[in-house]
């Protein structure tokens, strides 16, 4: 059963037990003050009657004397007496004579002092009211006092039929009202259950149900659910970005491995058909290029599968192990070896007075790493000029600052150049690169809670700036040390 159907039979089963309580009432208090004041009036008058015998005395006897029934008589009221000795008086307002029976009469009378009877007489009803008549002990008769009710009972009657119509009536227009208002109030829970149907089917998760009504309960489930569904559809378009970004991840990485596969197979295939074909080792100039090719490909190969590692490790949610690393002798460390790496440009060192007593939370292999992929991506795009690495503070910070006269990049293209896979347009061709360097460097800043800069012009070079959060300097006998010492290890 609906709920609808089942709050329409609520409340007007409700109404129709209030109508039938109250109905009831307002009848029964009608008939009873009807039935109080007719008694009443009957009961007055007979009383009245009975108090005007009188008794005479004549000789030595006493006359017993009932007054003129007439001298009483009312219209709509009938008056009879009825005497033990046989006689029977009326008021001359009726023919015929009201009902008596003499025998079971007189008995009741010399029971009871006084009761009331209805007659059915033809089309009428007669409440005819009953009283001794006596005087000094001595049982006279009965008066009987009579009126006609069949007007009250008519009345009545109307009134119990009005009151079961006009009960009918209102039962079934508030029936019919409260299935339209139940319809109507329930109509917003109607299209929130069909357009949570529609996004079930997974029809448009940018669907939301649209209410215009006010803030009360079904206006507050509904903006709820559209919160809801707003935070799904944020959260399901995350999850689609982010397998996308997986899938492209995958493809990218599976077509770089595929390049220095190519490479290999195809030089080894060379120096097969140059073996076979001269039995021995064939052209030494050749066979010498080939192998170089090989070995250029797998140490490339190698250097991508390692980065791949690397951010995959990153995508795992790996972190790095942090602890205070003092700057200055890392950087140092990295000057030194990036003197021993091919490059055309010269190499300069900038006011690095900004790294004394800097410390760092974070991890010497990693911070190495990270300096190395700035200043080998600087020499690899910097054909002549400088590159440059100074120091600098700023508001708890210590920035890195890598300044390179290479060849830069457009604006555009910035905020591209930490995704994956991702190489300017100036690079591609001229240089040999992966596209990962700047992606694991992004992860590893991102780690160790600091940010990058990026400034570049086009053919001018580019300044990179890493920022990282400084910390006060461990005490003495800190682990510090031991973990900002320079690494022994290439
Ligand atoms: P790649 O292996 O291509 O160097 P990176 O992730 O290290 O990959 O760098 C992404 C791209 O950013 C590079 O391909 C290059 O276009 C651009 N880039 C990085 N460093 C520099 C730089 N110092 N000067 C000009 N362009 C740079």
């Amino acid at each position: 059963m609906s709920l609808r159907l089942r709050l329409t039979l609520w409340y007007t089963g409700v109404l129709a037990l209030t109508l039938l309580i109250f109905g009831s009432a307002l009848y029964f208090f009608i008939a009873a003050i009807t039935k109080i004041n007719i008694e009443s009036s009957l009961r007055r008058q007979g009383e009245e009657i009975v108090s005007q015998i009188q008794v005479i005395p004549f000789f030595n006897m006493n006359l017993i004397q009932l007054p003129q029934l007439n001298d009483f008589r009312t219209a709509g009221t009938f008056l009879q007496t009825n005497r033990v000795d046989g006689r029977t008086d009326k008021s001359g307002n009726f023919q015929g004579y009201l009902p008596f029976d003499r025998t079971a009469g007189f008995q009741r009378a010399m029971r009871e002092a006084s009761w009331f009877e209805l007659y059915d007489i033809a089309e009428y009803k007669l409440l005819i009211y009953h009283i001794r008549m006596e005087i000094g002990g001595e049982f006279l008769g009965v008066l009987q006092v009579a009126t006609e009710v069949s007007d009250h009972y008519n009345f009545l009657a109307a009134v119990r039929t009005l009151l079961i119509a006009m009960s009918l009536f209102t039962i079934l227009l508030a029936a019919t009202l409260g299935m339209y208002l139940a319809r109507k109030a329930l109509k917003p829970i109607d299209s929130v259950i069909s357009a949570a149907n529609r996004i079930e089917k997974g029809e448009d998760l940018a669907q939301r149900i649209a209410y215009r009504g006010p803030k009360d309960e079904i206006g507050r489930l509904t903006e709820t659910i559209n919160n809801m569904l707003g935070r799904i559809e944020s959260m399901y378009k995350e999850l689609e970005s982010a397998y996308r970004t997986q899938r492209r991840f995958v493809s990218d990485a599976s077509h770089e491995l595929r390049t220095p596969l190519t490479t290999i197979r195809g030089n080894v295939e060379l120096l097969q058909k140059l073996w076979k074909e001269k039995e021995g080792v064939g052209d030494p100039q050749l066979t010498l290029e080939a192998m170089r090719d090989i070995s250029q490909e797998a140490e490339r190969m190698s250097r991508l599968v390692s980065d791949l590692l690397a951010l995959a490790r990153a995508d795992a949610g790996t972190q790095i192990d942090k602890s205070p690393v003092a700057l200055a002798p890392v950087v140092a460390e990295a000057i030194r070896k990036a003197q021993f790496l091919p490059r055309t440009a010269e190499w300069r060192t900038g006011d690095l007075s900004a790294l004394e007593g800097a410390y760092v939370m974070g991890n010497t292999d990693y911070l190495q790493q990270l300096l190395f992929i700035f200043i080998e991506n600087a020499f690899k795009y910097t054909p002549e000029g400088y590159v440059e690495l100074d120091a600098v503070r700023e508001g708890g910070q210590i920035g890195l600052r890598l300044r390179d006269t290479g060849i830069g990049m457009n604006q555009d293209e910035i905020p591209h150049i930490f995704e994956r896979f991702y190489r300017a347009d100036a690079s591609r061709g001229r240089t040999s690169g992966t596209g990962l360097g700047l992606a694991i460097a992004k992860w590893i800043i991102d780690e160790l809670g600091g940010s990058i800069e990026v400034v570049s012009r086009k053919d001018e070079g580019s300044l990179f700036i890493i920022w990282l959060p400084l910390i006060p300097p461990p005490r003495e006998d800190g682990e510090a040390a031991a973990d900002g010492a320079p690494p022994d290890a290439e």
